[in-house]
C-alpha cells in the first residue's frame, strides 16, 4: 500500500495499536494521529474498575508515554477533532479547518454511547461512560450512602453497578432482561453474576423497562414505579462512530460500522482507507464473516493487522475475538465469535470457579470463564478450530 502519509483518526487503542505495529514492521511513512480527548491515548477499562474503586489514579492509565511519540517518530494531535475526510484528494480536515494531507486514511474513531429514545435521557445531568472525564463525574457526582441508578445490566453496567457499590454508593441496577446477560451468556452465568451483584449490596431490578427520566435523577420504569437518585447512569450500548467513513461514500454497515476486509482495508472508490477497532465491521478470516466487536483486545489487534498492511501489504484479522470483565472481585474472561449459540453447557467446580461451553451445529462457538484460565486457552484453540467441545 502506498502511504507517504498516514493520518489516524482517533487516538485510543486501535488507532495508537496501529502506528505501533506500522512502526514495529518498519514503516517509515510520516505517521500523524489525531485525538479528541485532550490526553494520551489511555486505557478505557479501568473507567468502570479501578479508577472508580479507587484503586488507580486518572495518571496511571496512558498506554504509552509522550517519549514513546517522539521516539517513534509519531506525531499526536490532541484536542483535536476530525469533522471531514477526502479519500479521493488525499485530505483530512480538523474542526479548526486545518487540512492535513494524507495519502492513507485509518478511521479509529471507536464509539459512542447510545442513549434510549424516551423522553429525558439526553438531559445533561444523564451520565453515560465512555472517557475518563464521563467516569470522573460520575465519581464526583456520588458520596458514600448515596443511591445511583445505573440502567443496562451489559458488562459496563454490571461493572460500575459493583464498583459504585464498593464505594459505599447505594445502587439500583435496571435491566430488560430476567438476569444480567442471560441471552448473551447462559443461565448459570447469569446467575452468577445476579450473585455477586447481590452480595455487594446491589438492588436488580430485572424485567424492567426505562420509561423515562425526569429532571436528570429520577427514573421512572415502566410499571411507573420511580426511583429517586444522585446520578443516573446509562449503560446502554454503543454506536460505532462511523459518520466520517458514511459522509465520503465509504460503505458502512447497518449500524454504522464501517466495513473492512480482513486486512482492515475499506471498501472506498478512491484512495487508501483503513478502519480498527470499535468502528470496524471486520472480516475475521478465521470465522469467514464479518465481525464487530467491542473489546479492548481487539481493537489492539486491529491495529496491529492494519500497521502490518500498511507496511508489508499482508495483515490478516484471524483471533477469535475476547475480552475479559470484573465485577467486584470476581473476573469473567470469554472468547467468542459472539454472534449466537445454540447449546451452552456448563462445568463447575465447589471453589466457585465455572467454564461454560458454547456450541453451534457442534462446534464449540464461545467460553466463558471464571477463574480456569486454562479452559479459556483450550476454548480459543477449540473455537478456532471449529471443533467440538469438550
Ligand atoms: C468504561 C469501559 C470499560 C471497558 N471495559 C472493557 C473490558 O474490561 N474489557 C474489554 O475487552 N473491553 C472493555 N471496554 C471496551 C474497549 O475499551 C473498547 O472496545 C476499546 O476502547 C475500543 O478501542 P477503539 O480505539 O476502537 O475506540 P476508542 O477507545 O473509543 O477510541 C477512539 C478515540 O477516537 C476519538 N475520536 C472519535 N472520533 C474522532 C474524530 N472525529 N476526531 C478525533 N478523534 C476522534 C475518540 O474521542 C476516542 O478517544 C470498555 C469500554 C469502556 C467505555
Amino acid at each position: 500500500m502506498s502511504a507517504e502519509r498516514i493520518v489516524i483518526v482517533g487516538a485510543g487503542p486501535a488507532g495508537l495499536s496501529t502506528a505501533r505495529a506500522y512502526r514495529a514492521c518498519g514503516g517509515e511513512a510520516e505517521v500523524t494521529l489525531v485525538g479528541e480527548e485532550p490526553l494520551l491515548p489511555y486505557r478505557r477499562p479501568p473507567l468502570t474498575k479501578e479508577l472508580v474503586r479507587g484503586e488507580l489514579g486518572a495518571h496511571e492509565l496512558a498506554i504509552e508515554t509522550e517519549d514513546w511519540f517522539a521516539a517513534n517518530d509519531v506525531k499526536l494531535l490532541r484536542g483535536a477533532r476530525v469533522t471531514s475526510i477526502a479519500p479521493e484528494e488525499g485530505v483530512v480536515t480538523l474542526e479548526s479547518y486545518v487540512r492535513l494531507p494524507a495519502e492513507t486514511i485509518v478511521l479509529a474513531a471507536g464509539s459512542r454511547p447510545a442513549r434510549p429514545p424516551i423522553a429525558g435521557a439526553e438531559h445533561p445531568d444523564v451520565h453515560t461512560i465512555r472517557t475518563l472525564a464521563d467516569s470522573e463525574r460520575v465519581i464526583a457526582a456520588l458520596d458514600s450512602g448515596q443511591r445511583a441508578v445505573v440502567v443496562g445490566t451489559g458488562f459496563i453496567g454490571c461493572e460500575l453497578a459493583a464498583s459504585l457499590a464498593l464505594r459505599g454508593v447505594a445502587v439500583t441496577l435496571i435491566g430488560q432482561e430476567r438476569l444480567p446477560q442471560l441471552a448473551r451468556l447462559g443461565e448459570l452465568a447469569a446467575r452468577r453474576i445476579a450473585a455477586w451483584l447481590a452480595e455487594l449490596g446491589v438492588e436488580l431490578r430485572g424485567e424492567s423497562s426505562l420509561a423515562a427520566v425526569h429532571e436528570g435523577r429520577i427514573v421512572e420504569l415502566d410499571d411507573k414505579s420511580r426511583h429517586d437518585a444522585c446520578a443516573v447512569i446509562l449503560a446502554t450500548g454503543v454506536h460505532p462512530r462511523g459518520e466520517l467513513a458514511q459522509a465520503s461514500g465509504i460503505q458502512t454497515s447497518d449500524a454504522g460500522a464501517v466495513i473492512v476486509d480482513a486486512a482492515m482495508r475499506a471498501r472506498s472508490a478512491h484512495g487508501n482507507v483503513l478502519a480498527v477497532g470499535d468502528v470496524a465491521c471486520a472480516f475475521n478470516a478465521c470465522a469467514g464473516r464479518h465481525l464487530r466487536v467491542e473489546h479492548w483486545g481487539d481493537a489492539l489487534g486491529h491495529g496491529e493487522v492494519a500497521g502490518r498492511t500498511l507496511a508489508h501489504g499482508d495483515g490478516c484479522w484471524e483471533e477469535v475475538p475476547g475480552f475479559w470483565s470484573t465485577i467486584g472481585a470476581h473476573t469473567l474472561k470469554y472468547a467468542a465469535w459472539g454472534d449466537g449459540f445454540e447449546d451452552a453447557r456448563t462445568v463447575s467446580a465447589p471453589d466457585g470457579s465455572f467454564t461454560v461451553w458454547y456450541e453451534r451445529d457442534g462446534a464449540t462457538v464461545g467460553v466463558l470463564t471464571h477463574e480456569r484460565d486454562e479452559d479459556y486457552e483450550r476454548g480459543r484453540e477449540l473455537i478456532a478450530a471449529g471443533e467440538p467441545a469438550p
